[in-house]
């Protein structure tokens, strides 16, 4: 029997996990919601996800010639999950609807910590999620680091990260957000240092961030210090043996974000690239420290890690690495299944 997976809010993550969803065995998508008419419905029929409206919404789209499903309360009926990726604080409003319903619910990072007391990053804590009832599945920029940091961690142990995030102003559809000729620091830490310690608390993490005018990706420039520190060839051998990890060289056509978008366009629909890219030029150890510069495309590094999520919560698959495969192998993102065990 398939997992009904509801999507409230179909916009950058809700649009991709619906489209993650469908490709992945073993769950559907059975609806997304919609408030107003927008073009982007249309693009929600075309592939056959049922359509939940506002009540007063609905005719809207019944005159468009859309067959409305009904309400986000009857999606809730529906659906045995929700994942809601709503704008930042309107999944608190919807929580206690999906109490009532008794439908699990996933949130996504613009959410605090509170609001589901568990923050999900597959390679990190995948089997904390397993059966559980509400999660959040962290931001892109954590996403990125918890994969890096869990990866570094396993295989020789992390004692204390810095971290320099160089962060896109705005996504490309964005046309109100800036800066547009500035470039923006956060006063004092970041909050993504401890957004990475709600995943991982045992890690020393301190982050500092700039927004820069740019809607391609983030830049992350780490300096970790490792307990037993690798040679740069076998952290190379490291990167490149994980799953969701792509390191390449800048040499081969890769020098900058906008190289990387470009390649990414003829490479995959709406150029996502949902793993984290780390360039090799840069990449070094000296002593204790390993230097690792990596990009993070926000708009689809989180879809993997929705869709293992609900394979966690809903109980599919219990082996972290075999749903993390399953799902690699369903995105179209796989290496090599040696990498997966
Ligand atoms: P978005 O604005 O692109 O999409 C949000 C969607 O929710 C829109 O379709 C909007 O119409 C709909 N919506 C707004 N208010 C609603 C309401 N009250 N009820 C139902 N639907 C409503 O937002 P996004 O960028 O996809 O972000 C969603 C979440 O994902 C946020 O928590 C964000 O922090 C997180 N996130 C975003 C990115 C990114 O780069 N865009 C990356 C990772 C995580």
């Amino acid at each position: 029997m398939s997992i009904k997976v509801g999507i409230v809010g179909y916009g950058t993550i809700g649009k991709r996990v619906a489209d993650g969803v469908a490709a992945s065995p073993g769950m559907e998508v059975a609806g997304v919601t919609g408030r107003r008419y927008a073009c982007k419905m249309d693009i929600a029929r075309q592939r056959g996800y049922p359509v939940y409206v506002a009540p007063d919404g609905a005719s809207e789209f019944q005159d468009r010639g859309f067959e409305v499903g009904g309400t986000m309360e009857d999606l809730c009926e529906e659906a045995d999950i929700i994942v809601d990726a709503t704008p930042s604080k309107v999944p608190a409003q919807n929580m206690p609807l999906y109490e009532a319903k008794g439908v699990k619910a996933i949130v996504q990072g613009g959410e605090d910590h509170a609001l589901t007391g568990f923050s999900f990053s597959s390679l990190a804590n995948y089997e904390e999620a397993l059966n559980r009832e509400h999660a959040r599945v962290v931001s892109c920029n954590t996403t990125g680091l918890s994969r890096l940091i869990s990866t570094l961690d396993g295989a020789y142990g992390v004692e204390n990260v810095f971290v320099t995030l160089i962060r896109r102003a705005a996504d490309p559809k964005e046309s109100k957000k800036g800066p547009i000729n500035a470039v923006k620091p956060v006063m004092g830490v970041s909050h993504h240092g401890p957004d990475v310690m709600t995943v991982m608390p045992h890690i020393n993490i301190y982050s500092m961030a700039v927004a820069v005018p740019h809607t391609l990706s983030h830049v992350h420039t780490l300096r970790v210090r490792l307990e037993t520190p690798p040679t740069k060839r076998e952290l190379v051998e490291l990167f490149d043996s994980t799953p969701r990890i792509v390191l390449r060289k800048g040499k081969e056509g890769f020098s900058d974000t906008a190289q990387i978008a470009e390649y990414y366009r003829d490479f995959r629909p709406r150029y996502d690239m949902p793993e984290l890219f780390i360039w090799d030029e840069p990449l070094d150890v000296v002593d204790n420290y390993a230097y690792i510069m990596a990009n993070v495309h926000q708009e689809s590094i989180v879809v993997p890690e929705n869709i293992d999520c609900i394979k966690a919560m809903c109980g599919m698959e219990t082996d972290k690495m075999k749903a993390i495969y399953e799902t690699d192998k369903a995105l179209g993102i796989a290496k090599d299944k040696r990498c997966y065990t």
